[in-house]
């Protein structure tokens, strides 16, 4: 029989997500339908009953309905309890469990396809929104020297500095600060933030670049974006934007349904927009 998984969002016409699953589904020899899913604002959980009630097995969950679905989950795994917000659900009966793929998605991208270990390297990531949080404890996983957060409101950089001390077991500095606070230079710079959804160039001095680092955009589809032609004409060679994130966060969430991992290389090559 076909099970059914969707992605929800308002709006959700761009979503790439049934691409990248019925792709997986393909080469994996799974049997399943994959859909889009509109949902009204305020309208997250109706939706989501009638998904469930027709048989659906699981959801992936996007913009602006992540932290709706942390609150819809009866059972909250330690990556989207420290995310504060759900990106992936599976339906058993009548639990939701409730999983946040996003940063372990990044950090295998970038230690696994992009082949750059992130070990004893600075690390300075650009915003405290949601996918910060997320890439928190993935990031640390892999035993940085150093983790710069910074933020244009900076309370909110600090504020994930402090949560990333109550729940790291390595002894990694965290710290959080203003962009004019920034000191010294970075092996990884990942910008976290959503400045380059509108093209806007987060207010980073380009000095922060050290040699041979790699500059990554989380945001994803915008070709060479403000930031990375900042990083770009400080020096940086080594430039990535977030496709490779989208896919890993997506193979994660297939194998978590469907118990089968599959390759994402085909999917990333498909999706790629040349950074020009
Ligand atoms: P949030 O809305 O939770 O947080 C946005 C952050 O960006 C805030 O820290 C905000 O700062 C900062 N910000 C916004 N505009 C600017 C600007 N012009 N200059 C500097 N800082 C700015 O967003 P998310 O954390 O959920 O997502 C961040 C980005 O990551 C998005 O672009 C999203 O597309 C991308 N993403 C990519 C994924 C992938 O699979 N590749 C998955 C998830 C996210 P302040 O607090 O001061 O307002």
């Amino acid at each position: 029989m076909t099970d059914r998984y969707a992605v929800i969002g308002n709006p959700i016409e761009q979503s790439k997500s049934p691409l990248i699953h019925t792709a997986f589904a393909q080469v994996t020899g799974q049997d399943i339908a994959y859909t889009k899913l509109l949902a009204p604002l305020g309208g997250f959980a109706a939706a989501v009953d009638v998904f469930r009630a027709s048989g659906g097995r699981g959801m992936n969950v996007t913009a602006p309905f992540k932290l709706d679905a942390f609150a819809y989950a009866t059972d909250l795994a330690l990556s989207a309890q420290m995310a504060g917000a759900v990106n992936a659900m599976k339906f058993e009966g009548d639990r939701v469990l409730g999983e946040n793929f996003d940063g372990v998605g990044l950090v295998r991208d970038v230690v696994h396809n992009l082949a750059f270990p992130v070990q004893g390297k600075r690390v300075l990531i650009l915003g405290a929104g949601g996918a910060t949080r997320g890439a928190l404890l993935p990031l640390l996983a892999e035993q940085p020297a150093e983790l710069v957060i910074v933020n244009r409101t900076v309370a909110k950089a600090q504020e994930l500095a402090a949560l990333a001390h109550q729940h790291q077991s390595g002894q990694v500095p965290v710290t959080g600060l203003g962009y004019e606070a920034v000191q010294g230079q970075f092996d990884v710079v990942l910008n976290a933030s959503s400045s380059s959804l509108g093209a806007e160039l987060p207010p980073l001095h380009p000095e922060v670049f050290a040699p041979g680092c790699l500059a990554y955009d989380l945001t994803y589809g915008k070709g060479l974006t403000p930031f990375l032609k900042l990083a770009q004409q400080a020096g940086v060679t080594r430039l990535a934007d977030g496709v490779g994130m989208l896919a890993e966060q997506a193979a994660e969430a297939f194998a978590w349904w469907r118990g089968v991992r599959p390759y994402t290389a085909a999917v990333i090559a498909t999706l790629t927009v040349p950074l020009v």
